[in-house]
């Protein structure tokens, strides 16, 4: 066998994005929706998927698409970009904002792509650990951006896997304060119905990222989308993929995105599960449930470890951020239907009770 040189230096130690999902009868591990598009949307994909022309190679930029998502904004085309989910936008920030020389300014614990991404385009990184309550620290973030060689930042608003959205006034003092180009990604937005859109207006540094993985039930799509000014939007349009967004997902997202108001319902739903399963938590002993203002609850236990091997035992699988630094014993779940949801509790509480029985004896022995 001929040998192959060494891949770019950057991928040395880089561990590949593994999302840990396993079968389980409730899936609470991704913060994806736990409904599915409803039977009448569905067909309604299927006939736009017939008109597809398969041989022929999609619209570019996917306009017509963009120009749904734009009019519901009260923007210009020129300010929306589809990407093959939030991910792929994720990528061509670093890609346009970052690269050899740059710096990106990141308030870890948060979501681990947007640090992958930095390393891969040998972008630095400079973090900012939240606090305790995993807020932002503000003043060292200000202080920090003070030094004017951070060339992108990230805030997730809200955060994942935090819980908590951004303070509006943060976001905005921050866009106040540096010209660096500050994406706030609103994956989540639909579940905290705050979103920072009317500052595009005044801020040429603003760049919201949204899904529709999420509030829209189509993960298993692939699309996302930002939302910029045009200079902005230009740029990300320089390091795309000229086909990365493919017809059928175009298709598909169009039906969704002209029928989005019929998954209202469903993110109230989300949104009422969330207040319930929160006050679930608080009544557990040993359990400390983390604010959300999104689809999914981080909670902090000790053992974490062994909580969620007796979850997944009992076909609940929730994601496991203990090897996280800053995470340390946390679990994060997703908010699922209410069955799913009860599923969850009362195997937790199974688990916190056996648990106790275990030190109980313990301790006699
Ligand atoms: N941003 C955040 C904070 C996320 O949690 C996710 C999904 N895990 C994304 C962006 C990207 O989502 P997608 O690629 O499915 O659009």
């Amino acid at each position: 066998m001929n040998r192959v040189r060494a891949a770019a230096p950057q991928l040395a130690g880089l561990v590949p994005y593994d999302p840990k999902y396993l079968p389980a009868e409730a899936l609470l591990s991704a913060n994806e929706n736990p409904r599915d598009v409803d039977d009448e949307v569905r067909g309604l994909i299927a006939a736009a998927i017939a008109r597809v022309p398969f041989n022929r190679y999609p619209d570019p930029l996917a306009n017509d698409l963009r120009d749904l998502i734009a009019e519901a904004n009260g923007l210009d085309r020129s300010c929306v970009l589809v990407g093959n989910g939030g991910d792929e936008l994720l990528f061509n920030l670093a890609l346009a904002w970052g690269g050899p020389g740059r710096t990106c300014l990141n308030f870890p614990p948060t979501f681990s792509v947007y640090a992958a991404n930095a390393r891969l385009t040998n972008t630095a990184v400079v973090d900012i650990a939240r606090r305790d309550d995993f807020s932002i620290d503000e003043e060292a973030a200000f202080a920090r951006l003070a030094e004017g060689d951070i060339d992108y930042v990230i805030v997730a608003s809200p955060n994942n896997p935090t819980g908590l959205r951004a303070p509006a006034d943060f976001l905005e003092r921050l866009l106040d304060a540096t010209d660096a180009l500050v994406m706030v990604d609103e994956a989540y937005f639909e579940f905290s119905r705050q979103t920072v859109r009317p500052l595009l207006s005044t801020h040429e540094n603003l760049v919201i990222l949204r899904t529709f993985s999420k509030a829209f039930s189509l993960a298993g799509v692939r699309l996302g989308y930002i939302l910029a000014n045009p200079g902005v939007i230009a740029e990300f349009q320089k390091v795309r993929q000229p086909y990365s967004v493919d017809a059928v997902s175009q298709a598909i997202g169009e039906v969704v995105y002209r029928h989005r108001a019929r998954f209202e319902p469903g993110i109230r739903e989300i949104i009422e599960e969330r207040a319930r399963v929160m006050e679930a938590l608080r009544a557990t002993a040993g359990v400390r449930p983390f604010p959300s203002d999104s689809n999914w609850i981080l909670l902090r236990m000790d053992d974490a470890g062994a909580a969620w091997d007796y979850l997944y035992a009992g076909g609940v699988l929730v994601r496991d951020f203990s090897a996280t630094p800053l995470l340390e014993n946390c679990l994060r779940v997703t908010i699922g239907t209410p069955v799913q949801n009860d599923l969850f509790i009362s195997l937790l509480r199974g688990f916190v009770a056996e648990r106790g029985e275990r030190r109980a004896r313990a301790a006699r022995a």
